[in-house]
């Protein structure tokens, strides 16, 4: 494939965070970015030189946008798959339909992962209470039901405890196909980032070792505080994962380390993730220039830490009296401020995000965390 280099215009499917970043990232490089998401004046497309105001299933909107661009990525992979067929006709796109297909849906996903010999939670595929049980039959309580289609930041999956609430359990998910896994009592959840090139060479970030709060990402921390041999392990399986799934561009693996020593893989998604953040700020290649350079044809990047980092989400429950004091955050040294542009806070939105940079993982942890402290309302 021939580079197409800075000046080209690379288009991107969402409007969201992820999109941002990278349209930042691709214009430091002189790219010019064309982003296509069905609100306006997105996160997106307020940095990006022309947003498209489209959704995502119409398809002339979609082929329009294409036939300006040179090349076509994303950073949502829910994007339907008329859409993306119907880009792939005009202009590569990567990830390509196959990945897409695959990633959407948690069942193809898992059944793709141990099909492929890769550990993942046990689980079951359900389609009706009935199957429910019995998959709960042969798992054991406590379990995760998932649904299987569409779901992010902890949406669309509900924890059953006990045989009395599988009834209310399949309700709330919508009495819909599913997937239901054991709850895992894991030790770590860690997240590996890969990148892959035309050409099938791949490069890994660093083992980033994550904390959830309700279901959603709060805290990242780089390199992750575990033995070197370990974090190999979660490199190379990264790695495999985006060799056998033909990726290219980034690969996003998250996955459960169990006190036994395993890693399971929870989730994939093929685009940065939120658990990369911190490359915006502390690694030689940031997650979205490897994703631009991935998709252009270009060598990847160096993807090494320059320091260890951590970053703190933010979200919208910091908005209970107007926006949160900015400047106190900026007063602890070494802190980056990442605010999204989005229009309207809400409860468990991502709204932004704050990175540190320090000498140990540790020291950057409890910075990012001492800044994110200074913008909780005080009640
Ligand atoms: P997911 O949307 O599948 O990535 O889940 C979001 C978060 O919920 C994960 O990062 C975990 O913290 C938690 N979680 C999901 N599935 C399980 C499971 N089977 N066992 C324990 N925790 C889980």
């Amino acid at each position: 494939m021939k580079p197409i280099l800075p000046g080209s215009t690379i288009g991107i499917l969402g409007g969201g965070q992820l999109g941002r970043m990278f349209a930042i990232a691709a214009r430091r490089m002189g790219y010019r970015v064309h982003a296509l998401d069905p609100t306006p004046d997105s996160p997106t497309g307020q940095v990006a030189d022309v947003e498209i105001e489209a959704k995502y299933d119409d398809v002339e909107a979609a082929r329009y946008f294409a036939s300006r661009c040179d090349v076509v990525t994303m950073e949502f992979e829910n994007i339907p798959s008329s859409t993306v067929r119907a880009i792939e006709e005009l202009r590569p796109v990567h990830p390509s339909a196959h990945v897409l297909h695959v990633c959407q849906h948690r069942r193809r996903e898992k059944e793709f992962l141990s099909a492929s010999g890769f550990a993942v939670v046990p689980f079951r595929s359900v389609d009706s209470v009935v199957a429910l049980r019995a998959a709960i039959g042969e798992l054991g309580l406590p379990v995760v039901l998932k649904t299987a289609g569409y779901g992010y930041d902890g949406k669309g999956q509900v924890r059953i405890d006990s045989a009395e609430s599988v009834d209310d359990a399949w309700r709330r998910m919508g009495e819909s196909e599913g997937v239901v896994e054991q709850f895992v009592r894991f030790e770590r959840e860690l997240s590996v980032i890969c990148a892959r090139d035309v050409e099938g060479r791949t490069r890994c970030f660093d083992v980033a070792e994550n904390e959830h709060r309700r279901h959603i990402l709060d805290t990242s921390v780089a390199p992750s505080r575990i033995p070197r041999a370990l974090a190999d392990r979660a490199q190379k399986l990264a790695s495999d994962i985006a060799i056998a799934l033909d990726v290219v561009g980034l690969i996003a693996v998250e996955m459960f380390l169990l006190p036994d020593g395993r890693l399971l893989v929870n989730e994939l998604a093929p685009r940065p993730h939120n658990s990369g953040h911190w490359s915006f700020d502390a690694c030689v290649t940031s997650q979205f220039e490897q994703q631009l350079r991935a998709v252009c044809g270009l060598p990847l990047g160096n993807p090494s830490l320059l320091s260890p980092a951590a970053i703190a989400n933010i979200l919208g429950d910091l908005w209970t009296v107007g926006a949160p004091r900015w400047d106190l955050a900026m007063r602890v040294p070494d802190i980056r401020l990442h605010i999204y542009g989005k229009l309207q806070p809400r409860p468990g939105r991502k709204m932004g995000h704050l990175c540190a940079t320090a000498s140990t993982p540790d020291a950057a942890l409890a910075a990012v965390l001492s800044a994110r402290q200074t913008l909780e309302p005080i009640a």
